[in-house]
């Protein structure tokens, strides 16, 4: 009845068209090529401080130490490159995936498509919740209406149909079905001209990312000023002029984290990659972030927190009721009722499985349990007409011919039907719907209901009278997920909040809430009727305390969200279909639902679930709180190696002691100490509790706790031991050569211990496993490994103005390094911080 005679395009036409119109996409995103990727590494402001080194260098003649930093800056650059290229192929392996798809007719079937593969000509079907993915005619549709905002600026949806009959690219299907034909593509549609609004690829830095910018340009400002004032002071003092230009370019290069942004940018490409394994498709990378300081997590509960595999089990007509366990067979009213429930229907039933809407295959099945078969059913009548179903009206109805006659049939909510009946039909025949009856038929919808079963009523029109005549009523089971029970569980030790937000009836839901643990004592179930009778503040007061949302509308999402946010709270909602879209937005995080999920709502959302799993949102939960502490974790190192640098330079030069290290050395230090171990944390796995900390913990400054006294001391140590050896050393009598090389094998030791520490900020290293971050070890003996090459290959020492040292030389350099972690802790036994 309902297959289309529109043959469309074959595949091989198609393809020749692919080749003369090209790919219907609008100009493509500003996606950097590799050598852009490679030459925006000079571009910051580390390099432009290095470009000066080298060239006040070879004015002064000195072509040793120019080469060498050139080498540096280009390793710098080529590490910078691999890392950033790794980020650009994650997004976009990921833009592919989140490309808009399209269900096309080609060789005389239905196919879904990527819709850049769309050509002029093509049959398209489109339905509520899809973006329009080409410029078309409507050849055929069903209630529809679309969304032009895009193109016309007018938020209203507009109806399409006869007298309009065009649809553009860009706009979303708001309502009803239709079947289109292509008629132009990519950079020919209405959307393609108006090419202006097509650059909206955005700036994807995330907040945390503006936070650490901001904090590099305090630093960079604060370096300014300490090298201005130590060369200053140092020519003040009659110190060849050149040498100071010189230690003050080191000063700024040890103080600068240049590459915090980006290694920020990798730890969230990390997670983003880690949680695409894990089912969860994070379109936006901020929600990374914000994911881990979420305190409420929305949930619909079809499909997200059930297995959206409906049965039915129960059947009321008039006066009978069936358990549906095996075949049974149908008397006149069951007869009836399935009627409608197959022909008011747009699912198939094939061998193995159903195609479409669970709900509408599951009273396939049941029809089939029934002894009818949907399949003659259906040949023997013609679809004049639909309203489709949403979940705003809670109904679709269909008009056919051939049955005998033409006749509507409408299926829905069991409340919103019943309002309309005033007839029911029985076995002797139509007769008045009494009150009693009605009553009679609600107490029946709330026991099935309690039982959470998802309850749906059947009603035909009668042609005569005009009147809904009742048919009667189907109880589906729905089974609670397994997981659904321990994800609650989990975020709920987590600190997060899960609400039920379901169209389904006060009691359905309130049965399956209670089963899967959302509904516990003293939380409260609020239905449609009473949250339409509450003002906003009303709701504020009492949503801490509503842990079920029921029969409510998607609009409805809209306010709840709202709501939850003025109480101050981070908001993750899930969502499907297109009017959930505004409430998916709104939310600080949107997760659209992958499988049944409508387009728009997916290019709203911030993450989409691909197995539809609350379980899944729990774990993206673990995902963006492991990078957010990952990241603290790298910062916290970094900052406190940087503020180490800068304090043996400008300590030495305040205290009257030779400069200790020179800008080769310095340049050595922060490519051994920055670009791996740093890169190596941000691989660290989640800390056992991380599920078990509140969200307030992810949620406050970015040096929260403590972090920002801890990485100031460490960095003092730091910085102290690496002097103490410098100054013992000239003590011993050490050539100024040797004295150097020890402080930076004291300064390179010293961080690299404490990049072991930087791996939890509750646990002493003692008490953990080393080898659990083998990327870590790794990257340790690697940097080590390198100084050591700098220290005792002679020409590798002699570009670095190194000397090999001995054991005793190496022994007190290492020794000191160890000073920092013992002080730290001594002082912290002091001080209680530790
Ligand atoms: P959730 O919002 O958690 O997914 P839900 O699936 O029950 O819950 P809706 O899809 O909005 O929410 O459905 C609301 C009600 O509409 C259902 O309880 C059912 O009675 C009725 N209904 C669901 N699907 C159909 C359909 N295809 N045709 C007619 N009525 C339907």
């Amino acid at each position: 009845m309902q297959e289309n005679n529109f043959g469309g395009l074959t595949s091989q036409e198609a393809e020749r068209r692919l080749k003369e119109y090209g790919y219907n996409r609008l100009k493509s995103k500003n996606r950097k090529n590799p050598v852009g990727i490679f030459f925006s590494q000079f571009k910051d402001i580390m390099v432009m401080v290095l470009l000066g080194a080298t060239v006040i260098s070879v004015f002064m003649g000195e072509i040793y130490d120019a080469v060498t930093i050139i080498l540096i800056v280009l390793m710098n650059a080529v590490l910078g490159f691999i890392q950033e290229y790794r980020t650009e192929r994650t997004m976009e392996a990921l833009e592919k995936l989140t490309a808009p798809t399209a269900r096309v007719i080609r060789d005389g079937k239905e196919k879904v498509i990527d819709a850049s593969l769309i050509v002029p000509d093509d049959v398209i079907l489109i339905e509520a919740g899809d973006q329009i993915p080409c410029d078309g005619r409507i050849l055929r549709s069903n209630g529809l209406w679309c969304n032009e905002s895009i193109l016309t600026g007018e938020s209203e949806a507009v109806r399409k149909g006869s007298h309009d009959n065009m649809v553009y690219m860009g706009s979303s299907v708001t309502k009803g079905n239709a079947v289109m034909v292509c008629e132009s593509t990519g950079m020919n549609t209405k959307m393609g001209q108006v090419s202006s609004l097509i650059d909206e690829a955005g700036n994807s830095e995330t907040p945390l990312q503006r936070k650490l910018g901001t904090l590099g340009r305090v630093l960079c400002l604060i370096c300014a000023a300490v090298c201005a004032l130590v060369v200053v002071a140092g020519i003040i003092r009659g110190e060849p002029i050149f040498d100071m230009l010189m230690t003050g370019i080191t000063i700024a290069i040890a103080a600068i984290p240049e590459g915090l942004p980006a290694a920020v940018t990798i730890a969230l490409a990390l997670a983003v990659r880690r949680m695409m394994k894990r089912n969860a498709l994070v379109r936006k990378l901020h929600s990374v972030e914000t994911l881990s300081c979420a305190d409420v997590v929305c949930t619909d509960k079809t499909g997200t927190l059930t297995e959206n595999k409906m049965s039915v089990t129960k059947i009321r007509t008039s006066d009978k009721e069936f358990a549906i366990t095996g075949n049974i067979s149908a008397d006149k009213c069951l007869q009836e009722l399935m009627n409608c429930a197959v022909l008011c229907n747009n699912a198939i039933l094939s061998e193995n499985d159903g195609i479409g809407d669970p709900t509408e295959v599951a009273l396939l099945v049941a029809a089939k349990k029934c002894g009818i078969s949907p399949e003659s059913i259906r040949s023997g009548c013609t679809r004049l007409s639909e309203i489709p179903f949403d979940s705003e009206s809670k109904r679709m109805s269909v008009t056919v011919s051939g049955h005998p006659g033409t006749k509507t049939y409408t299926k829905g909510a069991p409340d919103v039907i019943l309002k309309t009946c005033r007839m029911i039909y029985t076995e002797s025949g139509i007769l008045p719907l009494t009150g009693e009856k009605k009553r009679e038929l609600y107490e029946e919808i709330d026991s099935y209901a309690a039982g959470a079963l998802r309850v749906m009523a059947f009603a035909f029109t009668d042609e005569k009278t005009g009147y809904d005549v009742f048919l009667g009523l189907t109880g589906m089971l729905d089974a609670p997920r397994a997981e659904a029970k321990d994800s609650v569980k989990a975020l709920r030790k987590a600190g997060i909040r899960t609400v039920m937000i379901t169209g389904d009836h006060k009691l359905t839901a309130e049965a399956v809430a209670k089963e899967v643990g959302i509904l516990r004592r003293g939380d409260m179930v609020i239905s449609k009727d009473e949250l339409d009778k509450m003002s906003g503040k009303e709701l504020d007061k009492i949503i801490s305390k509503a842990a079920v949302f029921a029969r409510v509308d998607p609009g409805d999402k809209l306010r709840i969200v709202q709501s939850l946010k003025r109480k101050g709270k981070t908001v993750a909602m899930t969502g499907d279909g297109v009017n959930d879209a505004p409430a998916v937005k709104e939310a600080d995080i949107g997760i659209a639902i992958g499988k049944n999920g409508s387009e728009a709502c997916k290019q709203a959302a911030d993450m989409i679930l691909l197995d539809d799993n609350l379980s899944t949102i729990c774990e993206a939960v673990r995902q963006g709180r492991t990078v957010y502490m990952n990241i603290r974790k790298f910062v916290r190192y970094l900052i406190s190696c940087n503020i180490g640098e800068v304090m043996v330079m400008f300590l030495s030069i305040l205290l009257g002691l030779p400069v200790v290290l020179l800008p080769t050395q310095i340049l050595l230090v922060n490519l051994v100490t920055d670009g791996l171990p740093a890169m190596a944390l941000s691989l660290e796995k989640s800390e056992k509790e991380i599920l078990r900390m509140k969200p307030t913990e992810f949620s406050g400054s970015f040096f929260s706790g403590g972090l920002l006294g801890r990485i100031t001391i460490r960095g003092i140590l730091i910085g102290l031991c690496t002097l103490g050896c410098f100054a013992y050393s000239l003590y011993l009598g050490c050539a100024l050569e040797t004295a150097r090389t020890c402080a930076l094998v004291t300064l390179i030791a010293s961080q690299l211990i404490h990049v072991f520490e930087c791996r939890s900020e509750h646990k002493s290293v003692f008490r953990m496993n080393p080898f659990e971050n083998m990327a870590l070890v790794s990257a340790v003996l690697v940097s080590a490994g390198v100084t050591a090459l700098c220290i005792y290959v002679p020409f590798l020492s002699v570009a670095m103005e190194t000397t090999p040292l001995g054991l005793p030389e190496m022994a007190w350099s290492l020794i000191f390094a160890a000073g920092v972690p013992v002080a730290s802790g001594l002082l912290g036994l002091i001080t209680n911080r530790e």
